[in-house]
């Protein structure tokens, strides 16, 4: 098998389930329990803790275990607004786990605004300073889009709202574990994580707080995470996020540059072998792209779209995981909201492709991946019934 799908999630890092392991057998205490298996639990939460802070250049206090991305990024969403400020500004090519809170927020009354992102899907620091207002009380932006790999300016949105007083929050499940984050130097009040996609384990993230900001718990209950998400912690979990950081930092210089240079000998590879036939929707600056992910979408031929499902599960039958960006939703193919929000039309939506790349990857499984893949769309010109 070849996994190009690293965008989705990672395999776990043989380090990292080695670090869980004693959480996952003999360490069971719970950590709020004050005997001394309930105490070295603790032990592990805190000093996971400190050094998930170091590595974000982060203080301990400022940082909340959570269940993943999504609950790091609803928390974020719904805890910080105030009455004085209530209004969210956007974009309409963030992840679900953005969008939807923020829709809800609309559709109560709520003074939120949905910016449409540029053809590549990020917004400008101008949309951003255009949009915000007196009202405005949080603006959320991803570090990098999870479709198609482009990079927001963060920095500079994040300086614009410090400057008028708005939260900011960031994101970046898609960069964690592969660019290196300093929260300072971002500039954030808010950061999201979530290790299943830097080789930890699934359901575990984090959620940045800048001290000094109020965060009104989603998870309510016990006193945990000094009552900003209440629940028995899970300690595997969270040691598992920790090492796994831990290796993405230290490791960060050379995946950046593995993953860059598969990406660019897969894209030249697609060119040689299928020129002409695809757009790239990722941006070909590799300096507004998070280096692994290469979204095309192959032009419709005759008229006729291609089927991105279609492809993709021809391609599993020769034992690549890909994604793609369409899914079929009541018996049509309707595009990803990504793809919409970056004005694809539904024709050439239909026939995206996102390749996401990762440290396991090599040269060998690019080539092999290309040629699989012109079989299969040769295969399947083959079997498309005449006009
Ligand atoms: N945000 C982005 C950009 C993502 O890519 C994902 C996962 O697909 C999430 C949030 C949600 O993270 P999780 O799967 O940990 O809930």
């Amino acid at each position: 098998m070849i996994y190009l799908d690293h965008a989705a999630t990672t395999p776990l890092d043989p380090r990292v389930l080695e670090a869980m392991m004693p959480h996952l057998k003999d360490r069971f205490g719970n950590a709020s329990s004050v005997h001394g298996l309930g105490r070295k639990s603790r032990v592990a939460v805190e000093d996971s803790r400190e050094r998930v802070a170091a590595l974000l250049g982060a203080e301990t206090s400022e940082i909340v275990f959570t269940s993943g991305g999504t609950e790091s990024d609803n928390t974020a969403l719904k805890g910080v607004l105030t009455d004085d400020q209530p209004g969210v500004v956007t974009s309409a090519a963030e992840h679900e786990a953005v969008l939807k809170p923020a829709e809800q927020m609309l559709e109560s009354g709520r003074p939120v605004t949905i910016l449409r992102p540029g053809p590549h899907g990020a917004v400008s620091p101008e949309q951003v300073a255009e949009a915000v207002d007196e009202r405005t009380g949080l603006v959320s932006l991803m570090h990098a889009n999870n479709e198609l790999g482009t990079m927001t300016p963060i920095r500079e949105i994040a300086a614009l709202c410090r400057e008028r007083g708005i939260r900011f929050h960031c994101d970046a499940v898609q960069t964690a574990g592969i660019l290196d984050l300093d929260v300072k130097d971002l500039g954030v009040d808010l950061l999201s994580l979530s290790a299943h996609k830097f080789y930890g384990p699934k359901g575990v993230g984090v959620l940045y707080v800048r001290g000094g900001v109020e965060l009104h718990p989603l998870v309510e209950g016990g006193s945990q995470e000094r009552k900003r998400r209440a629940g028995t912690e899970n300690v595997p979990a969270i040691v598992g996020l920790a090492k796994a950081l831990e290796l993405a930092v230290e490791e960060s210089a050379e995946r950046v540059r593995h993953l860059s240079s598969l990406r660019a000998r897969l894209h030249r590879n697609l060119e040689q072998a299928l020129g002409g036939k695809f757009v790239v929707n990722t941006p070909v600056d590799e300096h507004a792209t998070a280096p692994h992910v290469l979204n095309i979408a192959f032009l419709p031929r005759d008229g006729e779209p291609y089927d991105g499902e279609m492809l993709l599960l021809n391609l599993d039958m020769e034992g690549i995981c890909a994604s793609a960006g369409s899914a079929c939703t009541s018996g049509a193919l309707e595009p990803s909201h990504v793809l919409r929000a970056i004005g694809l039309d539904n024709g050439t939506a239909a026939g995206a492709l996102r390749f996401s790349l990762g440290k396991g990857n090599t040269e060998s499984d690019i080539d092999t991946a290309v040629d699989k893949l012109v079989a299969a769309i040769e295969r399947m010109g083959r079997f498309r019934q005449p006009a």
